[in-house]
C-alpha cells in the first residue's frame, strides 16, 4: 500500500472505528478521515441500555479508544461532520460544510436510526428514543431516581432492556407491544413468553396486542399514551423501542445496489467501485449461510468492520462470522449465534434447566443445527458456534443430553 492513499471511512460507530484500527494495525501508512455525524468519538452502544444507563458503568468504558488514540495514530478524525453526497465516479465525498476529500477506497459504516413512531403526539417533549450516548444520558436524568412512569412502546431488545433497567432503578414500567408475545419474532413464542414472565416478574406490566393510538400531552410534553381500544396509560416518560432503520440514504443516492441494506459480496465491496460497507447497513453475503445477510449487532460492527479495512488493503476476505449478539436483563445474561433467517419453522432442542433459565437452546432444521442460545450458562458460546460453522447433521439426544460434551457433536 502507499503512503499517499487515501482511505475515507463515513460513520465514527463501531465499524468505522474498529475499520480505522484495522488499517493501522495492519500497516496502513496512508491518510484515513474518519468522518462522523456525532460530537462524541466513537464509542459503543450496547452499554446504553444495560449499565450505562443504570449508571453502573462510568462514562469513559464505553469508547472504542480514548479521544487522543486518533491523533496519536494519525487518524484524522472529524466530528460533528456529516458526509452529504459521495461520487462514485469521481471519488469524492462532499461534507455538509461544503469541502469534499477525495479517496482511493471509502468505506461507508453509518449505522442505524431508530424507526420513528408515526401517531398523533409522537413529536411532543417527553418522548424518547435511544440510539446515541446523549439519549441515554438523558434518559438515566430521568429514570435515575426512581418513581417514575416509564411507558415502553415496543418490546425488542432495547424495550426489554431499558425495561429491565428502569425496574431496577425503581420506576413503575409498562411495555405495550402489538404483538401477542414479545421477542417471538427473533426466538419463538416458547422463549418469548420466557422473557414476558421474567419481566412481569420483576413488576413489569407488559401488555401485549395492543396499538397505540396517540400520544396525549399537556403544555406540549407527553403524559398518557391512549391505545386504539380507548385505554390510557398515565406516563412521565414514552420510549419508542420499534426498531431501527439502516442509514442508506447515502449509498442511495450514489447508486449502490440496495437490498435491506447496501449489498456487498463476502468481502464487502459493493458494487461500486472501491467502496465498501459495514456494520448495520451491509447485507453482506455470508458464504456459510448461502445468503445475505444483515445484522444490527455489536459483533458484527466490530468484525465486520475489520473485515471491511483489510478488503481495503487489497487482502483477500471472506467475511463468515457466525452473527451473534447478546442481552443482559435484570439476572439473565444471553449469547444468541447463528442465522436466525434459517431458523423458520425449527425444532427447538433445549439442554439444560428451563426452569432455573440455565440452558442452551439449538434451533434445528433438517437435523442441522441452524442457531444456538446459551442463558445464564457461560464460556460455551465457542463451542455453539463450531456446531453451526461446522454443519453437521446431530443427533437431538445427545445435543439435549449434557453429559455429551459440545464439542463431540
Ligand atoms: C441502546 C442500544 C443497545 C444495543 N445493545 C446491543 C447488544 O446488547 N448487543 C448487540 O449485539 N448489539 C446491540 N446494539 C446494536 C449495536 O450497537 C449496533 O449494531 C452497532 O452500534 C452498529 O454499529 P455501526 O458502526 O454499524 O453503526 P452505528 O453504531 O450506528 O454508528 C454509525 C455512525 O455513523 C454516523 N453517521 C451516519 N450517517 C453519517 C453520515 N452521512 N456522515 C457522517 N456520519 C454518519 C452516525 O451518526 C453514527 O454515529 C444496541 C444498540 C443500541 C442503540
Amino acid at each position: 500500500m502507499s503512503p499517499t492513499q487515501n482511505f475515507v471511512i463515513v460513520g465514527a460507530g463501531l465499524a468505522g472505528a474498529t475499520a480505522a484500527t484495522t488499517l493501522r494495525d495492519e500497516g496502513f501508512e496512508g491518510r484515513i478521515h474518519l468522518i462522523g455525524a456525532e460530537a462524541h468519538h466513537p464509542y459503543i452502544r450496547p452499554p446504553l441500555s444495560k449499565d450505562f444507563l443504570a449508571g453502573a458503568a462510568e462514562r469513559d468504558s464505553v469508547f472504542v479508544e480514548p479521544a487522543d488514540w486518533y491523533g496519536e495514530h494519525e487518524i484524522d478524525l472529524m466530528l460533528g461532520t456529516a458526509v452529504t453526497d459521495l461520487d462514485a465516479s469521481g471519488q469524492r465525498v462532499v461534507l455538509d460544510s461544503g469541502a469534499s476529500i477525495a479517496y482511493d477506497a471509502v468505506l461507508l459504516a453509518t449505522g442505524s436510526a431508530p424507526r420513528r413512531l408515526d401517531v398523533p403526539g409522537a413529536d411532543l417533549a417527553g418522548v424518547r428514543y435511544l440510539r446515541t450516548l446523549d439519549d441515554s444520558e438523558a434518559l438515566h436524568a430521568e429514570l435515575a431516581g426512581g418513581g417514575r412512569r416509564l411507558v415502553l412502546v415496543g418490546s425488542g431488545w432495547i424495550g426489554m432492556e431499558v425495561a429491565a433497567t428502569a425496574r431496577t432503578l425503581g420506576n413503575d414500567v409498562t411495555v405495550l407491544e402489538r404483538d401477542p408475545i414479545p421477542l417471538a419474532n427473533a426466538l419463538g413464542d416458547e422463549l418469548g413468553t420466557m422473557f414476558a414472565e421474567l419481566h412481569t416478574s420483576h413488576g413489569v406490566e407488559l401488555r401485549p396486542s395492543v396499538v397505540v393510538e396517540s400520544i396525549m400531552g399537556e403544555d406540549g410534553r407527553a403524559d398518557a399514551v391512549r391505545l386504539d381500544d380507548g385505554d390510557v396509560i398515565r406516563a412521565d416518560l414514552v420510549l419508542v423501542g420499534v426498531g431501527a432503520i439502516p442509514n442508506i440514504d447515502l449509498a442511495r443516492s450514489a447508486g449502490a445496489a440496495l437490498g435491506s441494506g447496501v449489498l456487498t459480496d463476502a468481502a464487502l465491496r459493493t458494487d461500486l467501485p472501491n467502496v465498501y460497507a459495514a456494520g448495520d447497513i451491509a447485507d453482506a453475503y455470508h458464504p456459510i449461510a448461502g445468503m445475505r445477510l444483515r445484522s444490527e449487532h455489536w459483533a458484527n460492527a466490530l468484525h465486520g468492520g475489520a473485515a471491511a479495512a483489510r478488503s481495503m488493503l487489497g487482502h483477500s476476505v471472506s467475511y463468515d462470522d457466525i452473527p451473534y449478539f447478546y442481552t443482559d436483563q435484570y439476572d439473565l445474561g444471553m449469547e444468541y449465534s447463528g442465522f436466525g433467517p434459517l431458523t423458520r419453522g425449527a425444532e427447538i432442542v433445549y439442554r439444560g434447566d428451563r426452569a432455573r433459565r440455565e440452558f442452551i437452546a439449538f434451533w434445528v432444521v433438517a437435523g442441522r443445527v441452524m442457531a444456538g442460545m446459551n442463558v445464564n450458562v457461560w464460556d460455551v458460546n465457542e463451542a455453539v458456534q463450531g456446531i453451526i460453522r461446522r454443519g453437521n447433521l446431530v443427533d437431538p439426544h445427545r445435543l439435549a443430553d449434557p453429559q455429551v460434551p459440545l464439542e463431540e457433536l
